[in-house]
């Protein structure tokens, strides 16, 4: 995977050098114009592979409590997952850490339960490999996890930690789907430098990745934009459960502002290089839309 990446950057590097090399002799004009191009992002920053891994099925899940006004009667099996973000260089960025302490895990009837760690094994990595860690939201299937990667930096919404830190607690508060737990291991994880909080919309929080607020599910939660060989392929998480929350232009159920959700998915369109390039984040059709290379892990593509 990687050697055909370097070579479409070899072979993109020397289309962009001919093209240079016409405009500067032939022309006498600076490379303007070309910065936003796909030409230029080739030859200067990196690009990534994005995977979807199962972690496990939450089964006989309401979809009226993902999608909006939907059948109270309809049920699926939700699809748990984190994803993973493969740069040049050893740069393994996860999305997400799924969900594993005892305390968290039982009674939920989650089938195929697996650690995060666990999942990232299918593509060759350990724990110690994730050199970076996004937390979209602090839902405890999403955040609680967060303690299994020794070597990762932490990056979550600034507003995300200092709600669910404070105020969620607090009389008026909303708590719901937060481990306190949770919140003592974000917090250790400060204190020992591990932390990154990211203030606000639209950031790069590395070279070719961006987060995105907006979509309300939790307090302050988060999306992120990745830059692969495909195009720029979005990770919606909980901000989009379902790809019908899409198709049907309909805002995820729990959410602090409906409004603002549909308005962020209708970004994540403008973000996305196709619209299948959104990930939703719980839907099990991302393993048959994507079904290589299998076993559980998806490449978008
Ligand atoms: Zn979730």
């Amino acid at each position: 995977m990687r050697s055909r990446i370097y070579k479409h950057s070899t072979a993109t590097r020397l289309k962009k050098s001919t093209i240079t090399a016409i405009f500067l002799t032939t022309l006498s004009l600076p490379l303007i114009g070309t910065r936003n191009s796909s030409l230029a992002q080739d030859q200067s920053h990196p690009t990534y592979e994005v995977y979807a891994l199962s972690y496990g099925v939450y089964p006989d899940f309401p979809v009226s409590a993902l999608l909006a006004g939907a059948d109270k009667t309809r049920k699926i099996d939700l699809q748990m997952m984190i994803w993973l973000i493969k740069g040049p260089g050893g740069k393994n960025i996860l999305v997400d850490t799924g969900c594993y302490h005892e305390n968290v895990v039982k009674g939920k009837g989650i089938r195929n339960l697996i650690k995060a760690s666990d999942a990232i094994a299918k593509l060759g990595l350990s724990a110690a490999d994730i050199t970076d860690v996004i937390i979209t939201h602090m839902h405890w299937d999403h955040a609680d996890g967060m303690d299994l990667f020794p070597n990762a930096k932490i990056w979550i919404q600034k507003d995300e930690y200092s709600y669910y830190t404070g105020a969620a607690w607090q009389a008026g508060g909303k708590s719901g789907g937060i481990e306190p737990d949770d919140v003592l291991t974000l917090v250790k994880l400060n204190t020992a430098h591990k932390v990154s909080l990211v203030d606000g919309d639209d950031r790069e929080i590395i070279d070719g990745i961006k987060v995105y607020t907006g979509g309300r599910h939790t307090f302050a939660s988060q999306y992120v934009s990745v830059r692969t060989a495909s195009g720029t392929v979005v990770i919606a998480s909980d901000n989009m459960y379902l790809y019908e929350n899409l198709e049907k232009h309909a805002p995820i159920a729990q959410t602090f502002d409906a409004e603002s959700n549909l308005k962020a998915q209708d970004r994540m369109k403008q973000i996305a290089s196709r619209p299948d390039l959104i990930v939703p984040g719980h839907d099990p059709m991302v393993f048959v839309k994507f079904p290589k290379p299998g076993n559980g892990v998806a490449r978008i593509q």
